[in-house]
């Protein structure tokens, strides 16, 4: 590849939010990834969870190029078959009434939060708007969103900022419940925290929040933007929990690489979202509909039990690592979305060893300073995965020479 472009060009031309790593990733098959200098990767990040079928799915390849010569984008005046398609397979495969389409986490956040807000106004009058969210929860980057968000410092410096939101610790069932009341208009959760550190929701702390939002007539919202579209070894993670909310977030991985949002949610509440009340351009075309629904067809029961097959031997294999080299304290998670914490020595070198990871050939997340995360594809071959952690442990080996 032609070393025309390279790593400064990102620096002089690129508004600086980001800081990527040294490399250019320029091609990718599976859960493999190439640099412009032929380097080759193994992929135990996804794309951040997104890549839910590996990069280059010929499936979603062959989906995608039909759709290229039939129809890309036709306008909210009109509605088109793979968004009905797509709709029609999410309230089937899950506890919803109707879809809302959008492009993104950040903007089904948005759609969810705002629907509730109208939702509440309808339904009580003026005065029940108070959003109940978690300390270190992550819902996306628009100011409500963000502000919704639990982590101070991606909102502070946007201020004023959206009134009436207020932050617990996670799973602390009885703050909530000090908290909540007739004013309440609704609770947004994630049932693992992802960004955030890879915690899982305690079963009976979902739970309370069901029957908490039940008695308060608050809409309880779960934000699986991260958990969503088979991560955690079901479609959506709230059907392992057993726990429906009211309405539900997706991205991600919805799309399998190609940028979709989706709000579920019941007829009640779909009711408040008539025509001119909340909309989108993009949200619901027609080739972004035809990708999600190629993944929402490969994401069958035997993928799913490949999900939890791949966990185990995942989880076995960092605890190995934990123990050999004194680096983790604790290894959490579900499915495909795995945490490793670091242990008091390595405390806030996470980055430093996803850099190292790099250098040997190998691409982890980070979830915070502390936690080593891991969001490969649903599908990853076991031999990449030993790949990968024979890759991992050289790194591993390096920090803690
Ligand atoms: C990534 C993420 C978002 C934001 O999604 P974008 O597509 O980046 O807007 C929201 N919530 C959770 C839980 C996420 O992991």
């Amino acid at each position: 590849m032609s070393a025309r472009l390279n790593r400064d060009d990102f620096d002089k031309y690129m508004v600086p939010c980001f800081s990527p790593a040294p490399f250019i990733p320029v091609k990718a098959s599976g859960s493999r990834v190439w640099d412009q200098q032929g380097k080759e990767y193994v992929d135990m990040a996804g794309g951040i969870a997104v890549n839910a079928l590996g990069h280059a799915n010929p499936h979603l390849g062959e989906a995608l190029k039909a759709q290229i010569d039939r129809l890309w984008h036709i306008g909210n005046g009109y509605t088109n078959e793979p968004v009905l398609e797509l709709a029609k397979t999410l309230v089937e495969r899950t506890f919803a009434d109707k879809v809302f389409f959008c492009n993104s986490g950040a903007e089904a956040n948005e759609a969810a939060l705002k629907l509730a807000r109208k939702y509440a106004s309808d339904r009580h009058g003026k005065g029940k708007s108070e959003i109940i969210a978690f300390q270190n929860a992550f819902h996306g980057r628009t100011l409500f969103t963000v502000t919704v968000g639990g982590q101070p410092k991606y909102s502070a410096d946007y201020a004023p900022l959206p009134a009436d939101i207020i932050h617990l610790p996670y799973n602390d069932l009885k703050a909530v419940s000090e908290q909540i009341s007739e004013r309440t208009c609704a609770i947004i959760v994630e049932p693992i925290i992802g960004e955030g550190g890879v915690r899982p929701a305690d079963p009976a702390f979902l739970q309370g929040l069901r029957q908490l939002c039940d008695r308060y007539q608050a809409t309880l919202i779960f934000d699986e933007v991260q958990t969503g579209a088979g991560r955690t070894g079901s479609l959506y993670a709230y059907q392992q929990y057993g726990v429906e909310p009211d309405t539900l977030t997706s991205a991600k991985g919805l799309g399998g690489g190609f940028p979709i949002g989706a709000m579920l949610t019941r007829n009640a509440w779909a009711d408040a979202f008539q025509p001119g009340t909340h909309g989108t351009t993009f949200g619901g075309n027609p080739l972004a509909a035809t990708v999600a629904n190629s993944v929402l067809a490969q994401l069958d029961n035997a993928l799913l039990q490949g999900v939890a097959e791949r966990h185990r031997w995942i989880a076995a294999r960092l605890g190995a690592l934990g123990e050999k080299y004194g680096v983790f304290s604790d290894i959490r998670g579900a499915g495909l979305l795995i945490g490793a914490e670091l242990s008091s020595t390595w405390r806030g070198k996470a980055k430093t060893l996803t850099n190292l990871a790099a250098e040997e050939g190998v691409i982890a997340l980070i979830a915070g300073p502390d936690v080593l995360r891991f969001a490969p594809a649903l599908n990853i071959p076991f031999g990449d995965l030993e790949e990968a952690f024979v890759r991992l442990e050289r790194a591993i080996a390096r920090l803690t020479r």
